[in-house]
């Protein structure tokens, strides 16, 4: 073995070796990873990969993941450095990729606003010019980990002449100041993760922005793939830990509910009903062909890039979980109707059932993924969208804004 992906292969085996055992320190052994460049093995070896093709990586992930060993693969979940390390300047990257792989600095995805969710070329919070600064006002809406972000990756408007996409710029916003006010809401499940974010002459340097100016849309069209991509990936097929999508993670990790579901099967001795045992193989099945649809994303993804097949891995994910809580349901039988500390096993069913929400609608809803699917995978003409070339300030019920 003397071709370069079998000196690799060599390294890491050599690297596990000396450093890796179970009762390694998380936060240490994460470190390690990174600083070794086996976190992101698809990146440049200037930040922290080793310019791997992805077949080849995930050669070195399936050497690190025998072992058991956690840590590569956030060059596909980490949405944050992934952003920053396809649009940040040198400076940027300098000072945030590091801290972003190790999970040191706390985000939030400043998109959707309350005129603005599906349609997020409609935004209007605006970010005016001040020397080398913007002065950023308006009002975001859902945004999860809002309260302890200490950046949000925000879209703002720069431009009300220009027609709605080609208007807006994209900027890494510090959260922990005056102007911006965080202010929870609660969900279904009962818990508050999302937030609202009213933002009032906050300040953003410019050196902070990512991309060119009136070129966001383009920069948030990778940072939704890479969201959606963490979104389709079930935890066994996935990155092995690590940052993955911000509402990804603000929700808890991604199951793979066959597995999960066939264990309760047995525990309820309804493991050999025909009807049940049907229901989750079908529900393995799926989950297996999605995993290998992800795969396939993943590929065209690669470092950075966007693909619309990222739309078809959430949407297959979200139907998924959807089916999973109704069979949990069956299983359970009438004592899914309980609720509450005392009933752990039927109150994390009724949290799941509710939090499949989620995936249909975080990230852009299931009918949103069926648009895209629609006409950017099978070809299929464009949605009608009238304002879609005309100056965004012209644009029915904007013609007011003083901006
Ligand atoms: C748990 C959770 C976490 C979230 N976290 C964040 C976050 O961190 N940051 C952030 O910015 N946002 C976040 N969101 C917001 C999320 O991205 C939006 O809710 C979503 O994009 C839908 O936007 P909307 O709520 O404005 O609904 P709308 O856009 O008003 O949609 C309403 C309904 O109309 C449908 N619809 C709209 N347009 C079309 C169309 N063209 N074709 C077909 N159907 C259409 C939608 O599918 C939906 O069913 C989160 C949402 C949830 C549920």
């Amino acid at each position: 073995m003397s071709d370069p992906i079998s000196e690799v292969v060599r390294e890491a085996e050599e690297f596990l070796a000396a450093h890796w055992s179970p009762g390694v320190d998380p936060n240490e052994w994460r470190a390690l990873v990174i600083d070794h460049r086996w976190a992101a093995l698809r990146w440049p070896s200037q930040w922290f990969g080793r310019d791997l093709s992805d077949d080849d990586a995930k050669i070195v992930e399936d050497v690190f993941r025998e072992a058991g060993a956690p840590g590569p693969g956030q060059d596909i979940g980490n949405l944050w450095a992934g952003t920053m390390l396809s649009y940040g300047s040198d400076e940027l990257k300098a000072q945030f990729i590091r801290p972003l792989l190790l999970d040191e600095v706390a985000m939030c995805l400043l998109y959707s606003e309350p005129g603005a969710g599906s349609d997020l070329a409609g935004i209007r919070t605006t970010a005016v010019r001040d020397g080398d600064e913007w002065v950023v006002n308006g009002q975001k809406v859902w945004t999860s980990g809002a309260r302890d972000a200490d950046y949000g990756m925000l879209i703002a408007r720069t431009d009300w002449d220009q027609p709605k996409h080609r208007g807006i710029t994209f900027f890494w916003l510090p959260m922990r100041q005056d102007g911006v006010e965080v202010r929870p809401l609660r969900q279904a499940t009962g818990d508050a993760r999302f937030n609202e974010v009213f933002i009032t002459d906050a300040r953003v340097p410019d050196s902070n922005r990512l991309g060119d100016l009136n070129k966001g849309w383009w920069v948030l069209q990778t940072a939704l793939a890479y969201e959606r991509l963490v979104m389709g990936v079930s935890r066994r097929s996935g990155p092995a830990k690590g940052p993955v999508g911000a509402t990804a993670a603000a929700h808890g990790s991604i199951p793979t509910p066959d597995i999960v579901l066939t264990k309760l099967a047995r525990e309820v001795g309804k493991v050999d009903d025909i009807a049940i045992r049907q229901r989750l193989m079908r529900l393995h099945c799926k989950r297996v062909v999605n995993d290998l649809n992800t795969e396939r994303a993943k590929a065209v993804a690669k470092a950075g890039g966007s693909s619309p097949l990222a739309s078809l891995g959430k949407l297959a994910m979200a139907m998924i979980l959807h089916e999973a809580g109704h069979l949990e349901g069956e299983l359970l039988g009438m004592s899914a109707t309980l609720n509450g500390d005392a009933f752990p096993r039927e109150r994390d069913h009724n949290y799941s059932q509710l939090n499949a929400y989620f995936f249909s609608i975080g990230g852009g809803t299931d009918q949103i993924q069926r648009n895209i699917i629609g006409e950017r995978i099978l070809g299929l003409p464009k949605e009608p969208e009238v304002d879609r070339e005309v100056p965004f300030r012209e644009v029915r019920g904007n013609a007011a804004a003083k901006v």
